[in-house]
């Protein structure tokens, strides 16, 4: 191993294999520009990835003060130095020459350029206004799982303090809140319980409606270093589609989409019925046993079967393999989170956990995973629908001692109701009571559900929109202000990942033109705004990433996500940290529950729950009555009929998600060469089956339709199930002709032009996956296939009728050539694993 490789056609690059309870070795991967070498390079500067959770740690090569490369951190605990494809060529964007350079206000109905001075002016001169006429509640903030931690904090406390709005929310809203919420169900509060290193020790992995090597391909890189070494991990993968996961693994079920709660239903009925449970640890650890037992009594697999169209054979098969794990890890994301019952299914599988007794030991744990890379990031700061430090709203403790932390009167704190979420916030801007919205680092206008509504929203003469991000996006041209912001590389702050680990990125080199750091704009909006504590001081008082990070940490101590213990200069050099790391536990924690569940007691849980049907919050009283004593819950849910099923007119399900080559709306990740040519377009995947059915191609243009509008794509024919349509959601406008969307009467091409507004009644998440859809031929192809990669679970199927020999191979040439150093033992870096 080692050498020059194509990271576009082999993606995970070349295998590193280790035992079980062995270490990761050590593989550096590096790419650097216009074939420049190491000896180019002026400077190394510090950071991680900003375009997935795995949160990759890598050095930013600078020459004459630009960015012109990266590569892997050996040392850092997560990626052992290598990197994913998104990671190399990502960073080509910050250079693109379409970057917004000066702020734009809106002027007789165009955007034109302007100065900070009067963008902000407009935008403090508004919230007054605003702030004078209808009150707190008329503005709301809708950000990111982009920027970092101090800017997610800093925009916390101007929205709840400083404004006083209950309108805050993240992006990560569609991405992992359903994550959050099934933590908070089960262990009464946020945290993922394992961490990346579990992967090293399980024997046994599970993977959800989590489709790895496309989402988190370092993770993927050390799954298959592990089936490459001794005693490797058995498989277990549910997904529709024909991933590469599912193509490794010993047990494979691709139920029908919104099928889920019914699916897990079935294995914990398996895992009741032929008693692997264990006893000891339920006694201990958990409440609500009896209960889930009585109702997964009659969830045979027979019964799943018919409501998943899966075998119940291959149920049963699959409940053995979970039953009989010594080690099980488990990973939940999107066929998961953005599905029918997304709370209730996620829940089931740490109810798995808890009852198998695998959580808080080496290869025991459960990953309930994080798509974007700060949105660990917006969970803990509260910029995401929930309060700091992970209090709870319903506790007056809790809101007392946040108030404390910003010297602000409890009362200017609003808790008198949950925060606003995501889709509330939208449907609060149609209906006209939110009259300014604030967009920073996210495209609504491409990564809503049902399009057409929420560019409505969003042009609206009375809606006050401000977008501050990197490019002209499909939103930014629907706005009042554009603020041109700096992003990674040309700012410093932290983030945190999915497995809890915080990584410092430094700034590498300036913005182009004017564009600031977000936290720059947010603490002149507090200093235009003249925002003050009970005192009459600022009430932003820190002017910097740093000084921001450390006021960060008082408001996070003592709270499940303390950071008291992690400085600027301990992440400098090293690795990074895992939450909490305090005096107690002051190198980090890998693991969290490895003494019991901690953080569910009645005093201190970030929540008391939620009706896994309705949604209706818990009270105070009956938490306490339920789960005294503040251990994990095993909370049951039936499973009920997804809202939207086929029918004559629509007869297919739809399905969106991601491929591995782009970021969200491709934003940077349709600037970067390598990325963009691996999948310039939209298309769509369909079985052999039904394309026979129907007569359909590979190549065909062909048109996806539901009740709520259309797109059209070229077919691509793969191993997905029957009956089922799968199209990615990262395609919008901003490189067509008209940059936002499709023109009057003409399908688009974004795959939310059909998805449905309707979310998840617990975690409130949007459905993305479960739509009922028709297919339609538009016009034949010309003998080229559909833009989709082949090295992906979008690969073609073998042997359809005209498609292998058309799809052309996917591959990056010339200029997607990466180096490969290593295999090295970790050792060699004084890797240190806490
Ligand atoms: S692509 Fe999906 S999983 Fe990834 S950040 Fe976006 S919403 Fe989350």
């Amino acid at each position: 191993m080692g050498g020059h490789v194509d990271r576009i056609a082999e993606p995970w690059g070349g295998r590193t294999p280790y035992a079980r309870g062995g270490t990761w070795p050590v593989r550096v991967d590096t790419y650097l520009a216009d074939g420049l070498d190491q000896a180019a390079v002026q400077r190394w500067v510090q950071s991680a990835s900003i375009l997935h959770s795995d949160g990759d740690a890598m050095d930013v090569a600078v020459r004459d003060g630009r960015i012109v490369g990266v590569r892997g951190r050996a040392v850092d605990r997560v990626n052992h130095g290598r990197l994913g494809p998104k990671d190399l060529f990502g960073w080509q964007a910050n250079a693109s020459p379409d970057r917004l350079t000066r702020p734009l206000v809106r002027e007789g109905g165009r955007l034109v350029e302007s100065d900070w001075d009067t963008a902000m002016g407009r935008i403090a001169g508004r919230t007054r206004q605003l702030l004078e006429e209808r009150g707190p509640g008329s503005i709301g903030f809708y950000t990111s799982g982009q920027l970092f931690l101090e800017e997610y904090y800093t925009l916390a406390v101007i929205a709840r303090a400083g404004i006083g709005t209950h309108h805050l929310d993240g992006n990560t809203r569609l991405c992992t809140s359903t994550a959050a919420e099934a933590l908070k169900e089960s262990f009464g509060c946020d945290g993922q319980p394992g961490t990346y290193d579990d992967i090293d020790h399980a024997d046994t992995i599970a993977l959800f409606g989590h489709n790895i090597a496309e989402t988190q391909p370092v993770q993927w890189m050390r799954v298959l270093d592990r089936l490459d070494g001794a005693d490797p991990p058995r498989l277990v993968c549910v997904d529709p589609r024909p991933t590469r996961v599912a193509r490794l693994a010993d047990v494979h079920l691709a139920p029908r989409v919104g099928t889920n709660a019914a699916l897990l239903n079935a294995l914990l009925h398996e895992i009741v019925r032929t008693d692997r449970v264990d006893h000891a640890y339920v006694a201990a650890h958990t409440v609500g046993y009896e209960e889930l037992a009585r109702r997964v009594a009659g969830t045979t697999p027979e019964w799943a079967a018919r409501i998943c169209d899966v075998p119940a054979a291959r149920i049963r098969e699959a409940a053995e393999v979970l039953g009989t794990a010594a080690r099980l890890l488990s990973t939940v994301l999107q066929g998961v989170y953005q599905s029918h019952q997304a709370t209730a299914a996620a829940v089931q599988i740490n109810n798995l956990h808890l009852l198998r007794g695998m959580l808080g030991r080496p290869g025991a744990g459960v990953l309930q995973m994080n798509g974007q890379p700060t949105a660990q990031n917006t969970r803990e700061c509260g910029a995401d629908g929930d309060l700091p430090g992970f209090r709870n709203w319903q506790n007056d403790q809790h809101v007392a001692d946040l108030a404390r932390v910003w010297n602000v009167d409890p009362s200017a704190i609003p808790h008198h109701g949950p925060p606003t979420h995501a889709m509330q916030m939208f449907r609060y801007a149609e209906q006209g009571t939110v009259r300014m919205l604030w967009i920073s680092g996210t495209n609504p206008a491409v990564s809503l559900p049902e399009l057409r509504r929420i560019r409505s929203v969003l042009a609206q003469d009375r809606l006050f929109v401000v977008v501050q991000d990197l490019f002209p996006t499909e939103t930014a041209r629907l706005a009042d202000v554009v603020l041109p912001a700096a992003t990674w590389g040309e700012k410093t702050g932290t983030f945190t990942n999915a497995d809890r680990t915080v990584h410092l990125s430094d700034k590498a080199v300036d913005p182009p033109g004017e564009a600031r750091a977000d936290l720059d704009v947010f603490l002149d909006y507090a200093a235009r705004m003249d925002f003050r504590d009970k005192d009459g001081g600022p009430l932003v008082d820190w002017h910097d990433p740093e000084s921001a990070f450390e006021a960060w940490k008082r408001c996070s101590a003592g709270r499940p996500c303390d950071y008291t213990g992690i400085t600027y200069e301990g992440l400098r050099g090293g690795s990074g940290i895992q939450w909490p790391c305090h005096t107690g536990a002051p190198r980090g924690t890998p693991r969290l529950y490895t003494d019991g569940v901690t953080w569910a007691a009645p005093d201190v849980c970030e929540t008391y729950g939620k009706d896994l049907v309705t949604g209706a919050a818990t009270e105070a009283v009956e938490y306490r009555a339920l789960n005294p004593d503040g251990k994990a819950m095993l909370k049951a849910a039936d499973y009920l009929p997804p809202h939207e099923e086929p029918d004559e007119r629509y007869p297919f399900q739809l399905t969106t998600g991601r491929t591995l080559y782009h970021f969200h709306t491709r934003t940077k990740t349709g600037r970067a060469p390598q990325l963009d040519g691996a999948a310039p377009d939209v298309w769509v995947e369909a079985s052999a089956a039904d394309a026979a059915a129907h007569g359909l191609a590979e190549g065909d243009l062909v048109q996806v339709a539901t009740a709520r509008g259309a797109l059209r794509g070229r077919l691509r024919i793969t191993a997905i199930r029957p009956g089922l349509l799968f199209v990615p959601f990262h395609y919008g406008y901003w490189d067509t002709p008209s940059g936002q969307g499709p023109a009057e009467g003409v399908p688009g091409r974004a795959a939310n032009e059909a998805t449905v507004t309707d979310w998840d009644p617990v975690s409130k998440q949007p459905l993305f996956k479960t739509a009922a859809a028709a297919l339609t031929l538009v016009e034949r192809g010309d003998g080229t296939a559909a833009p989709a990669p082949t090295t992906t679970a979008s690969a073609p199927v073998d042997g359809a009728p005209g498609t292998a020999p058309r799809a052309r191979t996917t591959v990056g040439g010339p200029s997607a050539y990466v180096t490969e150093s290593g295999p090295l033992p970790w050792d060699e870096y004084g890797g240190d694993r806490a």
